[in-house]
C-alpha cells in the first residue's frame, strides 16, 4: 500500500515499542521516515534496515526531544536528507508511576520535559520544516490522560497537557492547513511496559478482564491509526483526542 507515498516523517521515541511500530508502518506505506531515539542506536537502526529491507527509506538520528539543540539538529538532519518534512509524530515520552509520597523532582521534571517540552518544541521546529501543503502532527497521548490511575498523577498530568496542547494548537494553526490530534493508547505491550512491571502483572489481568475487547494493546495497533491520521483518509480531522484502548475508557 503506498497511502502515504514520498512524504517525509519523523517518528520521535521510534527505537521501541509504539514508535518503532509507527516508523515501520510508515515505512510500508511508502514515506521517508526519520527513526529518532535518545539512546538505543542498535535499536534504531534495526528498526531502519526493517524499514530499507521491506523497501523502504529510513535513516536514524539521534536527539533527545527534551533538548532544543537537540531537536534543532534533528529536523536539520531531516532537511538534509529529504528536503523537507509532512508529518511529525511526537512519540518519545516515559512513565514513572510514583505514589504521591515517592515524587521527587527530578521525576517530575524528566515527564514533563520529555513528554510535554519535548512535543511542544518538535512542534516549533516542524513549522520551520512543513512546505507549501502544510503539516500533520500525531500527539501520542495515553488513555491515561482521561483516566489517571493511582500512581500516575504526573504522567497523567503530562498527557493531559499534551491533550489540551492538541486542541490549543488546532485552532492556532487555523487557516494553516495543518492538522493535529492525539492518540490515546491503553495499555500496549511494548519494551517500556514490560519494564514498568504492567505485563504480566494482576493490573494487566484485571484490565483485560474488563476491556470489551478482550486482550491488552499491541504497537501495530496504534501504528494502523497513526498511519491512518497521516494519510489524506484523515484530511477532515483535526483536534480529536482518538482513544485506541479495546473499548476500556471508564476504568
Ligand atoms: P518504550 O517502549 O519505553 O520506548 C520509548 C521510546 O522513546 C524509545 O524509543 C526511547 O528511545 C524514546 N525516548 C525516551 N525518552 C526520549 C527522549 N528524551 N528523546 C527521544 N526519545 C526518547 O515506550 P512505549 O511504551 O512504546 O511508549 C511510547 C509512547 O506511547 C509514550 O509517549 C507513552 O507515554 C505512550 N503510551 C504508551 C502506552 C503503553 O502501554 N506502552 C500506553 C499509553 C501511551 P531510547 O530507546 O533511545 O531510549
Amino acid at each position: 500500500m503506498s497511502r502515504l507515498k514520498n512524504k517525509v516523517a519523523i517518528v520521535t521515541g521510534a527505537s521501541k515499542g509504539i514508535g518503532a511500530a509507527i516508523a515501520k508502518n510508515f515505512g510500508l506505506e511508502g514515506a521517508k521516515v526519520v527513526v529518532n531515539y535518545a539512546s538505543s542506536k542498535e535499536d534504531a537502526d534495526k528498526v531502519v534496515k526493517s524499514i530499507t529491507d521491506n523497501g523502504g527509506t529510513a535513516i536514524a538520528v539521534q536527539a533527545d526531544v527534551s533538548n532544543e539543540l537537540d531537536v534543532t539538529r534533528l529536523f536539520e538532519e531531516t532537511k538534509k536528507a529529504f528536503g523537507t518534512l509532512d508529518i511529525l509524530v511526537n512519540n518519545a515520552g516515559i512513565y514513572q508511576y510514583q505514589a504521591i509520597e515517592e515524587l521527587t523532582i527530578a521525576s517530575f521534571h524528566n515527564q514533563f520535559n520529555t513528554n510535554v517540552l519535548g512535543s511542544l518544541l518538535a512542534i516549533q521546529a516542524s513549522l520551520k520544516s512543513f512546505g507549501e501543503n502544510g503539516g500533520n502532527i500525531i500527539n501520542i497521548s495515553s488513555e491515561a490522560s482521561k483516566s489517571p490511575l493511582p500512581t500516575g498523577s504526573v504522567y497523567s498530568a503530562t498527557k493531559a497537557a499534551l491533550d489540551a496542547i492538541t486542541i490549543a494548537l488546532s485552532k492556532e494553526f487555523s487557516g494553516k492547513n495543518i492538522r493535529i490530534n492525539s492518540i490515546l493508547p491503553g495499555v500496549v505491550e511494548t519494551e517500556g511496559s514490560h519494564t514498568a512491571g504492567f505485563i504480566g502483572s494482576d493490573f494487566e489481568t484485571k484490565l483485560i478482564a474488563t476491556t470489551p475487547l478482550g486482550r491488552t494493546g499491541q504497537p501495530d495497533d496504534i501504528a494502523k491509526v497513526a498511519v491512518f491520521l497521516a494519510s489524506d483518509d484523515a484530511g477532515w480531522i483535526t483536534g480529536e483526542k482518538i482513544s485506541v484502548s479495546g473499548g476500556i475508557y471508564g476504568v
